[in-house]
């Protein structure tokens, strides 16, 4: 006999979810629990639950990354696998011929507040019984409806992985993973949901108008799914294991079982038994020696032993994985090779080319660290460029064998535009800081003379210095005096293009013996070039129209922006690491996560 499904939700931090009320100006939870009513003599009996959290995006839309990192798993994920550091849709996802998937979803997914349904689980025994889709129907109904203004609601069914539908039965399900995800996509799809690019997120536009309202169930594309079978290199699988300090260390599981259980380490199948001799060789011998397997088992790129061509179950031919392993030696080796050659255009099944391929996996260290067990460190800020290995295969694959030192910094601090200078500092951040410069010295220059007045003048720019320092610039105005000189020559240096470091600024400076005297000054008591620069910087970040507060000139074509867009454009802080080289050492303040 069918009994009535009630659900029921709280909206907002209760007891229950306590540890998010330090997010509440921006993270609404939403709890939402299915129940039967059996037995009137028995109070009701809870068949399902679901957690969802409404993100009011635009009240963290400048650290959008460090914000929604620390409440939950989930948020983190979504986060990071779809959106930039200011929480717009990633490029890949909205431009990439193959990972924009149906292409359904743009630039509107920059905008306006999100709902993320994290976990919707039920009873085993209730399962099929439209309890989960009651769940979700309630859900996305609280969140339209409330009061902020939901646009877009996400899920992402691999999230599943675990449920074991509440009844702490730990017997393992007889059904595939890859089989119940695809179950959660299709009901997912039934709701109007559609696949974000190629990733394992589905997105809902509360608009009915949007693109992906009219684009039907069974156009929406899937990725190719993955051959377990035959992605050998990972038959021994890895483990993290957390260290004391919160970083991870991956383990081959073999050698885990031999350090804590005792015995040897167990004999792994010699790599000719492999499904692909050569792809395993390649992406688990150290480069030079992977070489020498590449060409003692193949004979001038024709099969000797081994099809060159094979791809494996991740549809990588050999290229994709020497790229993603960063073993420059064997790129090269692969790339003179007739048969391999034709493999740099080459999509796997993510949709990536072998440059591609790299590119990805070193964007995503550029930006994220595992740390400890769930929680993820953003490296971003910290970016110190790719290590050489890395940077060799970019400009291999690049068809670059001779770099001019330029192209190769530009391979090393990731840079997309070929244009950035000392390979990160890009036109359009230029263009941006010399604006600020001139501002800067202007503002320091016509306003207020050095004098009385110029301390409570320029709080601002002073408290960037330390207390001792800030006291004696009140009193002194050869001190004043520095700070516009060097202000003006920050400017200038700017303006010629040099990327504005201690050396240049004073050649700019080109200094008087009067000047000399006042600017030796300024260094003598504690001031730094870094300092003034770092003031630049926080005002072109600060009133950048796409990331800051600054009001976008509708009149401003492209070309007047300052040249072509690169990954480098907006990574403020990371640009300015690289110019500051007289700064004082910032204190390790940071090596536990908030
Ligand atoms: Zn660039």
């Amino acid at each position: 006999m069918a009994f009535p499904v009630e659900v029921t939700s709280t909206v907002g931090v209760g007891k229950d979810n306590l540890p998010y009320g330090s997010f509440r100006k921006w993270l609404i939870p939403i709890f939402a629990s299915a129940t039967i009513h059996t037995d009137e003599s028995h109070p009701p009996v809870q068949v399902g639950e679901a957690l969802a959290f409404i993100i009011r995006r635009t009240a963290i839309q400048h650290t959008f990354h460090e914000t929604m990192e620390p409440p939950h798993r989930g948020t983190m994920d979504l986060a990071l696998d779809l959106f930039d550091r200011y929480g717009r849709l990633k490029d890949d996802i909205r431009t990439h011929p193959l990972r924009k998937g149906s292409g359904v979803w743009k630039e509107e997914l920059d905008d306006g507040n999100l709902v993320l349904i994290e976990k919707v689980k039920v009873e085993r025994r209730y399962r099929r019984k439209r309890v989960g889709s009651k769940l979700i129907l309630h859900i996305l109904e609280q969140a339209l409806t409330s009061r902020h203004n939901v646009a877009y609601a996400f899920a992402a069914p691999a999230a599943y992985r675990n449920d074991d539908g509440g009844t702490g039965d730990a017997k393992p399900s007889s059904v595939p993973h890859h089989v119940k995800v695809e179950g959660v996509a299709s009901f997912l799809r039934l709701l109007q949901f559609r696949r974000v690019g190629l990733t394992g997120w589905f997105a809902l536009a509360r608009d009915s108008e949007h693109p992906s309202r009219r684009l039907a169930r069974d156009k929406d594309p899937n990725p190719k799914q993955e051959i377990d079978d035959m992605i050998d290199s990972d038959s021994d699988e890895e483990i993290i294991e957390c260290n004391a300090d919160f970083t991870q260390t991956r383990v081959k599981k073999s050698e885990w079982d031999a350090r804590w259980l005792g015995g040897n380490p167990k004999q792994q199948p010699a790599i000719t038994s492999r499904n692909r001799p050569l792809h395993y060789a390649v992406k688990t011998l150290p480069d030079k020696d992977a070489l020498v397997f590449l060409k003692l088992h193949t004979r001038d790129g024709v099969l000797e032993e081994f099809p060159l061509d094979s791809l494996d179950g991740r549809g990588d031919t050999l290229l994709h994985v020497a790229a993603k392993a960063s073993k420059p030696a064997c790129v090269a080796w692969l790339l003179g090779q007739p048969t391999i050659a034709a493999f740099t255009k080459t999509d796997n099944y993510a949709g990536y080319t072998p440059l591609e391929g790299l590119q990805a996996k070193l964007e995503d260290r550029r930006v994220r660290a595992p740390h400890g067990f769930s929680r993820t460190r953003l490296m971003a800020d910290k970016f110190d460029g790719f290590d050489e290995d890395s940077t060799a295969c970019l400009l291999l694959l690049q068809g670059l064998k001779d770099p001019l030192p330029e192209q190769r910094m530009r391979a090393k601090f990731g840079c997309s535009c070929n244009e950035c200078l000392e390979g990160f500092l890009s036109p359009r951040m230029l263009m941006k800081l010399r604006v600020q410069g001139q501002s800067w010295y202007m503002f320091l220059t016509d306003l207020t003379p050095p004098g009385e007045g110029w301390y409570p003048e320029f709080r601002e720019l002073l408290g960037r210095f330390p207390e001792s320092f800030r006291h004696r610039v009140g009193r002194s105005r050869d001190l004043q005096k520095a700070i516009v000189l060097l202000m003006g020559a920050i400017a200038g240096c700017l303006s010629e293009g040099k990327v504005p470091r201690k050396a240049a600024v004073l050649g700019y400076l080109q200094a008087t013996e009067a000047w000399a005297r006042i600017i030796s000054q300024y260094f003598a008591q504690g001031g730094t070039v870094a300092t003034l620069v770092g003031a630049v910087f926080e005002s072109a970040k600060n009133l950048d129209p796409e990331v800051g507060d600054g009001i976008p000139d509708v009149e401003t074509g492209e070309c007047q922006k300052g040249g072509p867009k690169c990954r480098n454009d907006l990574e403020f802080e990371f640009v300015r690491c690289h110019c500051a080289d007289d700064a004082a050492p910032e204190k390790e303040m940071d090596k536990l996560m908030p």
